[in-house]
């Protein structure tokens, strides 16, 4: 038989940051010592105390369907949170909770788009950020930024890349890749450009919120009433709380796109696991200060790789000011030719280090970034020391 699956499928691309992390383990299963710096992921375990929630949620039978846009407690805990950490107000119907934050992006992908609506991305963008959006048949319209201005898009040119087709902006922040951060008055001035613009919506997403190392604070685009109707606030529990594969995300939204991703996924998931929520009650009740422990180690290793990568040549990074990032821009090697490798691009040079320097990093490619590298620093301080010393070897 032929092949028979979807033009749909067909062109989507896999996960750059998924294919990476397979491509590392083969690599070991194949006796290799690869230290992966690709994966988005913290190496803490998740805290105890929500740990704790989850074990009680089973011994209390928490076990039926749960309510398709979340349990009750959990909307509520989430209104409280946005309350407390973003001074946004939302009311229960205007909040859905999700398998995770990317669900809840897919979500309102699907709940807003149509055939050939375009989308605007600042690059760097989120790895999924692009094809979340064709799945949705929209078209991604690409604005690249500059390591000069911090990876951010300026006013200027978020009104050269609006036509008529336009439908909406979708940034994070802290972003992912980049680290960088939109301050409330950055964010004031894209929301100016926008007034002229009243039928374009904003996905905000802000998982990294407690994840800043106190450069910039922490902005919603919802917070300026002007924007609020607008909005779709995204944001999860995988990173700041170290629960990834607990799989919860969410949203606050106009109501009635929070009806539609209610709707959408109805049909789709129903509501997402029952002991990953009333864990998740507990994270979003209890202080964000209870996971700072997490945020001042990132700190820490985040002042070690920088100093550690700006001793080789050729790495040019910026200073992330949020996330567990560094995007060092690389075009310095393309060109060259390295233990009888010939690097075109970032994608080349990835691979070398992979193969060269039993290092995993990700293309900057796949952030909508040719002169990039994305690498974590979500790892032990022996594996960033040990990680750097290789791929300096490997580079002289
Ligand atoms: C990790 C990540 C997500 C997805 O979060 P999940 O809750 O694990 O689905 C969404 N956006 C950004 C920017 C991320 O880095």
């Amino acid at each position: 038989m032929s092949n028979q699956l979807s033009d749909r499928i067909n062109s989507l691309t896999p996960s750059a940051t998924l294919e990476m992390a397979a491509k590392a383990r083969e690599l070991r299963a194949a006796g290799k010592d690869i230290i992966g710096l690709s994966l988005g992921e913290p190496d803490f375990n998740t805290p105890d105390y929500i740990k704790e929630a989850a074990i009680r949620a089973i011994n209390e039978d928490y076990n039926s369907y749960t309510p398709v846009d979340g349990y009750v407690e959990l909307k509520n805990a989430i209104i409280t949170k946005f309350k407390r950490d973003n001074g946004l107000t939302y009311e229960a119907p205007q909040i859905v909770v999700s398998t995770g934050a990317k669900q809840s992006l897919y979500n309102v992908a699907q709940s807003v788009l149509n055939k050939g609506d375009e989308v605007i991305l600042p690059c760097p963008y989120w790895v999924s950020y692009a094809d979340i959006v064709k799945l949705a048949d929209g078209v991604p319209v690409e604005v690249p930024t500059s390591l000069e201005n911090d990876f951010k898009m300026t006013p200027e040119q978020l009104e050269a890349a609006i036509t008529p087709k336009t439908k909406m902006l979708w940034y994070s922040s802290p972003c992912n890749p980049s680290g960088s951060i939109y301050s409330k008055k950055e964010l004031r001035a894209l929301a100016d450009v926008l007034q002229k613009y009243p039928d374009i919506v904003v996905v905000s997403d802000e998982i990294y919120e407690h994840i800043n190392y106190g450069v910039t604070e922490h902005a919603s685009m919802a917070e300026f009433a002007d924007m609020y109707d607008r909005t779709v606030t995204v944001n999860g529990v995988a990173k700041a709380f170290a629960m990834t594969g607990w799989r919860i995300g969410y949203i606050g939204a106009p109501a009635y796109i929070a009806r539609a991703c209610n709707k959408l996924q109805g049909q789709v998931t129903s509501g997402a696991n029952c002991i990953a929520q009333r864990a998740v009650i507990t994270a979003l009740e209890e202080s964000p200060e209870r996971i700072k422990y997490m945020v001042d180690e990132f700190k820490e290793r985040r002042k070690l790789i920088l100093g550690l990568l700006n001793e080789i040549d050729g790495f040019k990074c910026n200073e992330p000011e949020g996330a567990f990032y560094v995007y060092p821009d690389v075009t310095a090697y393309f060109g060259k030719t390295l233990n009888g490798v010939k690097i075109n691009n970032a994608s080349d040079f990835a691979m070398y280090l992979l193969e060269h320097a039993n290092v995993a990093t990700v293309t900057g490619d796949a952030f909508g970034n040719g002169n990039c590298i994305r690498i974590s620093y979500a790892a032990s301080v022996k594996e960033i020391e040990e990680a750097v010393k290789r791929i300096k070897a490997s580079l002289s």
